[in-house]
């Protein structure tokens, strides 16, 4: 039988819907995250045509800038949810590394999300970077059941805990690169671990695309000492249990 892949954290709307229609053959789901309103309803609208994307609604702390009315995109975004049955919000969080000016904005934003996910009981596709401590103890308040941190490179005692609290962490391409991320990949839980591509993105002399994943997961097997189909299932079964 031939083997199928999944994305776990994958910028869908931003590829051509005739790499999309390729990625089906090699996918059993990608997991399709949305910036803002716009790339929301875009997103929503590929997983009507596109059966293995399942859909994520947000607003990437990136977004905060450009953000209209937040009352009325809030609105709209949870309409989104309840009208089109989107089951997780993503890209969403608190982010430290990038943009620390904007970070009481984004954590006013992010409680205003978490409410949303608490209401409706929605998974959280979730960006951290270097706020992986204060994302986790905001999502553990808001008493969320499913999350995945998504390329994690934060520090163990963090990943413990996150592990602890059945929580996912994918890993991201740049595992090839990145030292950090290395070490997640080789010592985070089975039972908690993705494969993602955050495409199309450029890092590192990268460029990331869900085309990655396959080398990726046979380099995390051989880190790990085990077969790359055992990840595969791991990483599928997962899934399933994030998203429902
Ligand atoms: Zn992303």
């Amino acid at each position: 039988m031939e083997v199928k892949y999944t994305d776990a954290h994958c910028h869908a709307h931003e590829f051509e819907e005739s790499e999309l229609a390729r990625y089906a053959e090699t996918f059993a789901a990608i997991v399709a995250v949305s910036d803002d309103l716009e790339s929301s309803i875009r997103t929503v609208r590929l997983a009507e045509r596109f059966g293995y994307l399942v859909p994520c609604v947000g607003i990437h702390p990136w977004s905060l800038k450009a953000l209209g009315r937040v009352d009325e995109e809030l609105r709209e975004l949870e309409r989104l949810v309840v009208e089109r049955g989107v089951r997780c919000l993503g890209e969403v969080g608190l982010d430290l590394a990038f943009t620390p000016e904007t970070y009481d904005a984004q954590l006013s934003l992010f409680r205003r999300l978490l409410e949303i996910a608490r209401d409706h009981d929605l998974a959280l596709n979730l960006h951290t970077a270097k706020a992986w401590r204060q994302a986790l103890e905001e999502v553990s308040r808001y008493g969320i059941r499913r999350a995945l941190f998504h390329w994690y490179t934060g520090p163990p005692d963090v990943l413990s805990e996150i592990v602890a609290r059945g929580y996912l962490v994918s890993i991201n391409p740049t595992v090839r690169v990145s030292e950090k991320h290395r070490e997640v990949a080789r010592r985070v839980a089975l039972a908690c671990l993705a494969f993602e591509s955050d495409g199309p993105y450029q890092y590192r002399g990268l460029y990331l695309t869900p085309d990655l994943i396959p080398e990726t997961v046979r380099f995390v097997a051989e880190v790990r000492g085990v077969e790359p189909a055992e990840l595969v299932a791991a990483a599928q079964e997962n899934l399933e249990r994030l998203l429902g």
